[in-house]
């Protein structure tokens, strides 16, 4: 398992088939994802001289010009668009009633799964050996977004809203990949406290399970997976769980293959895909030029297969890897190339 291998791997449900490459909406966002964004879009047209690129905003910066970080028109070219590249927004913790956008649109387009692969890169700070997929359910739980505060602004509350319906939806999801893979799959929960939401997902997962009896399921409190993720991430192959839940292991996994520079995901469902690195949008280093893009790169791989093009993904994920094996890395990688530099190394290795 110490290998890298460079073979495009299933690992995520495929989206139009082959000869479904047509509109793709690039939405920079806000910090670094206005450096990444198109600087990995130049790849991009390269290496796809017949799609057709379009760009829309959103985040912060569309909040201030417009007065929200979703404007119509984003949402229109989300709706006609064949397949989204999302940069990174700001979301400030301090302006009453403001929402992520990404939240948002991942509720309009019903992207119901979040996919976040974690493969070891050949880079000195990834680990060999791991190839785990994080299958999360994107659209309630933690992240409801229904929340209430009193009046005194003492007691505050956030409703966790677990439903069979979208349980169901990710395990069918999460066990269809695992088949795809080595064919287990883990199933994360804290249904000893969160008896009545967490018992729900649980059942609803086991109950699944029993159309896929070629998929081995076990499962494990949130928690100890934590622990067992850190020390062992090599044991786990498929791991579906809940909004919140997912949104940490899978940063926490992202340690292993060298941080949110490298970490990629894919938003998907009802035949929509939006990718997006994981990361956020940087302000710390917004505008310095040293933006690390292989979390772009990767996920514009995953967006490549969800549209049917492997024969490009694999290019892509080729260029982006000799590039990496090559010794072009950015500071958060320990390097000293910037955000121009990986990217024509990628564009020349293509
Ligand atoms: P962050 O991911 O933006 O940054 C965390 C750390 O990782 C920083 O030190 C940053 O410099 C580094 N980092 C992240 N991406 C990098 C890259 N490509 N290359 C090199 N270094 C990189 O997380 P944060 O600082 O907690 O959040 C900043 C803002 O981003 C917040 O407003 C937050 O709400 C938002 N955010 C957005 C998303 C999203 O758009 N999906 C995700 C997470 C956070």
């Amino acid at each position: 398992m110490g290998r890298i291998t460079l073979t495009p791997r299933p690992s995520y449900p495929v989206g139009k088939g082959a000869g479904g490459l047509g509109r793709i909406l690039l939405i920079p966002g806000d910090g670094i994802g206005h450096e990444v964004i198109p600087a990995v879009a130049d790849v991009l047209r390269k290496l796809l001289p017949g799609a057709r690129f379009v760009e829309a905003e959103a985040g912060f910066g569309a909040y201030e010009r417009h007065g929200t970080p979703l404007p119509d028109a984003t949402l229109t070219a989300c709706r006609e668009a064949d397949a989204i590249l999302f940069g990174a927004v700001t979301t400030p913790p301090d302006i009453p009633g403001y929402r992520s956008p990404i939240l948002r649109l991942r509720k309009e387009l019903g992207l119901a799964a979040n996919l976040r692969p974690v493969r070891s890169l050949p880079i000195p700070n990834s680990r060999p050996g791991v190839d785990l997929l994080i299958v999360r359910e994107n659209t309630e739980g933690l992240y409801s977004g229904i929340e209430e505060v009193s009046a005194d602004g003492e007691r505050a509350t956030t409703l966790r809203v677990i439903t069979g319906a979208a349980s169901r939806r990710i395990a069918h999801i999460a066990f269809r990949l695992a088949r795809e893979r080595r064919g287990r799959c883990t199933v994360i929960h804290k249904a000893n406290v969160l008896r009545q939401t967490d018992g729900l997902f649980r059942r609803a997962v086991r109950e699944v399970a029993a159309e896929y009896l070629d998929v081995a399921l076990d499962e494990f409190l949130v928690d100890t997976a934590a622990l067992r993720l850190v020390q062992q991430p090599e044991a786990f192959d498929v791991l579906v769980t809940t909004n919140l839940f997912g949104d940490i292991l899978s940063d926490l996994a992202a340690a292993h293959i060298g941080g949110l520079g490298v970490a990629a995901s894919a938003n998907v469902g009802g035949g929509k895909g939006l990718f997006e690195p994981v990361h956020g949008s940087a302000p710390d280093i917004a505008g310095r030029g040293i933006a690390n893009p292989t979390a772009t790169f990767l996920a514009a791989v995953l967006m490549l297969r969800h549209l049917g093009a492997h024969a490009e993904a694999a290019r892509l994920e080729h260029a982006t890897e000799a590039t990496l094996a090559a010794g072009i890395r950015t500071p958060d990688l320990g390097g000293d190339a910037t955000t121009a530099m990986v990217c024509q190394s990628v564009s020349t290795a293509l």
